[in-house]
Formats: structure tokens, C-alpha cells, sequence
């Protein structure tokens, strides 16, 4: 199923360069070969997409950004044409592109659908041939990049992300990541959408909400603040999608310090445990400490880390392949130029360099000026908060941003993963580039596993893991993340068929050292209040049940019980184990609910008693259970 329609194996990807012709069916659309780097979209069509000289979203932001992009030798190289009707149709309703149609060509007439004269979203003629542009141009870059023809694309017109099914909102028309998804998902391939703007990705999310094969993650202000009111830690999304929503929402003014380390936290380990086949991310320049229309105090310098980090997690999880976008960001001329620049730059593999041309700087002074944007920088990379006081109300919002980042992780993470990652056991850094194929499983089983334990460290490197039995989705990380466990003193029980483990049962014993040189901090997850327990309570510190794993061929077999049945015969003493949505099959994930009923019915048939969670991760992920054993 996941290795579907005869894409080219990410291992045949050609890098960027190196292309030549169109990508299949998108006739009419022109990609020309290009300079070294992410194939640029852009083209006539994209600067018509103005809703009027007195709106934030700018068309003007081109003059400057692509004129900064070509100093870099960033040459267009896909000039977007209109999506056809059937297309966006995978995402908008039929009715709802009549409307658009309707008031793109009398934009006076009455307003529907989020479409009206003096709202965010105000129509122009010629609306639906720009907003359907749009849309076409990060289609047909997607189309690029599932034909192989090239590794990364950039379309900095895109990354509309506010646009619903059947309502235009906050300055989005149609939803042009969205239909990128929407595409990659019809070839079968696993989507990870970043959403850097600061405004929460709500339309994105709402539209793939129900998919498990796409995982939107949104960094943004938070919704009590801002636009447009939503993505909070606790919308995580149901069904077997349970587990693929991502928000973390920042309190402004916080900046750099809360919103880079929750980047760089949740980044790689979400790529790490999801297993993406394509990355789409949206880089708006608009949470910049600048922009006019929000308050958080983020620099060019973070953004370009950040982008970085996806170009780092689409090389290492999706074979090289990343669409990303642009989207808001209202200082068109000291910001956004240089915003996108550095996008480019990351997916080039490019340091940026020192300074921005004093061309650029002289071309746009004059126009900057006028409009109050003045004067250009000179550096790519901002000085400190970028030259912004760094006062005790920033410092307050950075420390609740921080502890909501740290939520969100233990409410999205694979505690197994966040485990080893505190005690030093491995990062997703350590990993070698995964394919599809290491992921995706084999259907049949071959035999009746043995389960066997402890397993040492020697023992785990003989062996081969199976798919889908414990997160990372790569099972080549997910041993090395073994042995290394075993090695730090983790007790490791596996299922063996033959010399594959196609079951694993991984605890940290209360007194387990770190590894040397790791981190001598217990693994951080449920906190001691969350657990709740009531009447005599064994004082001991428990042991921590870190997963229980079986990989698709052999579950429903008993094989889980076996394994946690022989993991509690040799840990001494109590034992807390946890489950809530981060816990999951990466690939097939059940339903929430029956999830929840696997997991319970698991631990109760190990002498475990069950208990609903308290504080905050109950309060944002109320399913999520604690089972304790005496
Ligand atoms: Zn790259």
C-alpha cells in the first residue's frame, strides 16, 4: 500500500540540476532547468494575487524577494499556471469555487463565503485565475518532486494555510499546502507539514485532520492572542489520526530562546517517530519580532535554522523530498526578502553569505522607505532579538512558552523516544537517511516468535528489527536505539523469529545509569503528581514501562502479553507505564479508542491497575491512561 503507483524509489531521486522536461501530466507548465538548489516557483502569475494597495499581503514583497534570490543565483524555474477545477476540488467544495468564480469577476457583489469588500479577504477581479495560480504552482512543484525531477522546491507565493474547504479566510483563498498534500497523498506518500507562520496552520490542519498519513505541526502565537484563535496543545486529532496534530502555541512577545528550542526539539524527533515520504512546510516570515501584525520576537537567524532542520529531516526520513512554501509576513522589505532568501539557501545546502548586496539595498531603499520600512538590513542573519530590548515580559513569555513546548513533547512523542533522548541513548542526529521500504513491514509472518529477555547489547546487534514494532519509524534506528538502551542498562525483552525481532518490551529500571557522558537526568515524561496514587503506596521509585511493541504480522497473537508478562518477572518492585495519543503505529494507527482498549486490556492482564491521568496532559489528551503495578 505505502510504495504505491510506481514513484521512483527515493533512492533514484536525481538532485536538483540535473532535470529536464515537464513532470508528467502538468502540461503547459514550464520547468526549466536551474541553478544549484530548490526549484524556484514563481512567475507572472503570482504577483496578481493582490487583494489592493491597502492590504498587508502584498504583492510588493516579489520586487524585493525575488530580486534578493536572484543575487544568490535563484533562478525561477516553474512559472505557476491555474489549478484546474478538478484539483481543487481535492480539497474545496464545488459550490465554493463557483462563489470564488462569481466575485472574481463582479467582486462587488454580495459576500459569501468568507469572500467580501472590507474584510480580511476582499475580492478583485481576475480573484479566482491568481488564487487558483497559486494553487498550481505548489501542485505542479509537488508533481516535480514526485517525479524525481527534483529534490526540494521553494514557492515563496504559497503557504496560503488559512483557507477552508468550502471559506476563504485570513488572506487565503484557496489552500495551496493543502492540495500539495492532498496530491502527495493520492501517490501514496506520507506527508509531514511544518508550519513556521505565526498564525496557526488551522486550514491545513482542519482539512487533513481525519488522515493519519499526514502530520501537521504548527509553531505559532498563541490562538488567545492572535489570529486565528485556534491550534492548541490540545487539539491532537481523533480516530486513528489520534496522535497527527501538532500545535504549540507561544505566548507573545516570547522570541528566539522558547521558539528555536521548541523547533529544535520537536522537529526532528516528530520526522524521527512519523517516517514522512515528502515534507511541505510553510516558512511565514511574519512571527519576525518586525512584523506589524503579530508579537512574537523571532529573527531571521532563527528562521533560518529552522529551515535548516527541515532540509536536515527531509534528507534524513523523506529521501531529499520538501516542498516548502512562504506565506505571511507584512514587512514586505526588511523582512520577507531575506526570510525567503534563507529558505532557498537552506534547501542549497548554502550558508548565507555576511552581508545582503549593496545593489539589492540601493534598488529598494527608496521604495522601503516609503513605505516605513526603512532602512534595509545589511546582514542576513539579524543581530540578538533582533536589536530588540530583550525586557522581563519577553523572558516571562519565553519560560510559559518553554513549558508548553515540553508539554506538547510528551503529549506527541513516543515516550520510548523521549526517553532516549534524555538519557542520552540516542538522538534522531545519529540516524542515516531511512527509505519507505525500511518502513513499510513485511504482511505475513513466518513463524511462532520466541520471546526471550533480557537481550544485551551484543546480543540486539546480531539482529534485525522489524517494521512498525517500536517508534523511530526507520527499524535500523529503532535497534540502534535498542542496543544502546540495553548497553545504558534499559531491560530489553524481544519476539524472535529466527534472528528478526518482530516484538520488543523496553523498561528503565528505577536505578538504571545513563550512559557515560549521557545525561544523568531520569527520563522526563508523566510527572510523580500525574500519577495520582491513592491508599499504601510503595514508596520505591518505579520502573518505567518505555514501550511495548509487535510488529503487524504477528499481533493478535498473544505475543505483547508474553512479552510484558516475561518484562515484569524481572523487574522488582512498582512499575508505571503510560499510554496517550503519541503512543501509536506509525503507519496503520487504530482507531483512539481501540488503541486505548489494547493498551488497558494488555496492562491489566499484566497485574497492572489502570487510572485516568491528571493535570495538564489530562486536560489536553483526557484518553491518555496510567497504569500502575505494585
Ligand atoms: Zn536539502
Amino acid at each position: 500500500m505505502l510504495i504505491a503507483s510506481g514513484m521512483a524509489p527515493s533512492s533514484q531521486v536525481r538532485s536538483p540540476g540535473s532535470l529536464a522536461g515537464p513532470p508528467g501530466p502538468g502540461c503547459g507548465r514550464t520547468l526549466k532547468p536551474m541553478s544549484d538548489g530548490p526549484l524556484l516557483v514563481y512567475g507572472p502569475a503570482s504577483p496578481t494575487y493582490d487583494f489592493g494597495p491597502a492590504h498587508p499581503l502584498t504583492p510588493r514583497r516579489f520586487g524585493p524577494g525575488i530580486d534578493l534570490l536572484r543575487s544568490l543565483g535563484a533562478i525561477p524555474g516553474l512559472a505557476p499556471v491555474p489549478a484546474a477545477d478538478s484539483e481543487l476540488r481535492w480539497v474545496h467544495s464545488a459550490r465554493y469555487i463557483d462563489v470564488v468564480r462569481r466575485l472574481s469577476i463582479d467582486p462587488f457583489g454580495p459576500p459569501e463565503a468568507g469572500l467580501g469588500q472590507g474584510g480580511d479577504d476582499p475580492p478583485f477581479p481576475g480573484m479566482h485565475e491568481a488564487a487558483a495560480a497559486v494553487a498550481g504552482g505548489s501542485i505542479a512543484a509537488v508533481d516535480a518532486i514526485l517525479a524525481g525531477a527534483v529534490e526540494h522546491a521553494f514557492h515563496p507565493g504559497g503557504g496560503l494555510h488559512h483557507a477552508l474547504p468550502a471559506r476563504a479566510s485570513g488572506f487565503c483563498i484557496y489552500n495551496d499546502p493543502a492540495l500539495a498534500i492532498a496530491r502527495a497523498r493520492q501517490a501514496g506518500r506520507r506527508v509531514l507539514y511544518l508550519d513556521f507562520d505565526v498564525h496557526h496552520g488551522d486550514g491545513v490542519q482542519a482539512i487533513h485532520a481525519t488522515d493519519p498519513g499526514v502530520m501537521t505541526v504548527s509553531f505559532h502565537e498563541s490562538g488567545r492572542h492572535l489570529f486565528p484563535g485556534t491550534g492548541r496543545v490540545d487539539e491532537l486529532g481523533e480516530g486513528g489520526a489520534a496522535g497527527t496534530i501538532v500545535n504549540v502555541p507561544f505566548e507573545p512577545p516570547a522570541g528566539d530562546v522558547a521558539w528555536l528550542a521548541a523547533v529544535r526539539t520537536l522537529v526532528p524527533l516528530l520526522a524521527a517517530a512519523f517516517g514522512p515520504d515528502l515534507i511541505v512546510s510553510q516558512h511565514g516570515a511574519d512571527s519576525h519580532a518586525w512584523d506589524p501584525l503579530a508579537h512574537l520576537r523571532v529573527t531571521t537567524t532563527a528562521m533560518a535554522a529552522a529551515a535548516r532542520l527541515t532540509d536536515d529531516a527531509a534528507h534524513r526520513h523523506a529521501g531529499g523530498a520538501w516542498l516548502a512554501t512562504g506565506g505571511g509576513g507584512y514587512d514586505a522589505y526588511r523582512v520577507v526578502p531575506r526570510s525567503w532568501s534563507l529558505v532557498w539557501l537552506a534547501g542549497a545546502h548554502r550558508d548565507p553569505p555576511p552581508m545582503t548586496p549593496i545593489e539589492w539595498r540601493d534598488r529598494w531603499a527608496g521604495e522601503a522607505a516609503r513605505y516605513g520600512r526603512s532602512p534595509l538590513p545589511e546582514r542576513y542573519l539579524d543581530a540578538p532579538n533582533a536589536g530588540l530590548e530583550f525586557d522581563a515580559d519577553q523572558a516571562r513569555a519565553d519560560a510559559r512558552s518553554l513549558e508548553t513546548a515540553a508539554l506538547v513533547r510528551i503529549l506527541t512523542v513516543p515516550l520510548l523516544l523521549r526517553a532516549a533522548v534524555d538519557a542520552g541513548w540516542w538522538a534522531p542526529g545519529d540516524d542515516s537517511p531511512a527509505t519507505t521500504a525500511d518502513r513499510a513491514g513485511s504482511v505475513s509472518a513466518s513463524g511462532t516468535p520466541t520471546v526471550s529477555g533480557p537481550l544485551d547489547g551484543a546480543h540486539l546487534e546480531r539482529l534485525t528489527l522489524a517494521a512498525r514494532v517500536i517508534a523511530p519509524a526507520d527499524p535500523r534506528a529503532g535497534l540502534r536505539l535498542l542496543v544502546s538502551a540495553a548497553r545504558s542498562g534499559a531491560l530489553v525483552v524481544g519476539a524472535l523469529d529466527g534472528s528478526e525481532l518482530v516484538g520488543v518490551a523496553v523498561a528503565l529500571p528505577a536505578a538504571a545509569p545513563s550512559r557515560p557522558g549521557g545525561p544523568a537526568a531520569p527520563a522526563r515524561g508523566f510527572e510523580s503528581t500525574d500519577l495520582a496514587p491513592a491508599g499504601d503506596v510503595d514508596l520505591r521509585p518505579p520502573h518505567r514501562l518505555l514501550a511495548v511493541g509487535v510488529a503487524p504480522a504477528h499481533r493478535g497473537r498473544g505475543v505483547g502479553r508474553s512479552l510484558l508478562a516475561t518484562l515484569t518477572e524481572l523487574l522488582e518492585g512498582p512499575i508505571v507505564a503510560e499510554a496517550g495519543a503519541a503512543e501509536r503505529d506509525a503507519i496503520e494507527p487504530l482507531p483512539y479508542p481501540t488503541r486505548m482498549a489494547v493498551a488497558r486490556s494488555l496492562l491489566v492482564g499484566a497485574g497492572f491497575t489502570i487510572g485516568p491521568l491528571s493535570g495538564e496532559i489530562a486536560r489536553a489528551d483526557p484518553a491518555a491512561i496510567v497504569g500502575r503495578r505494585p
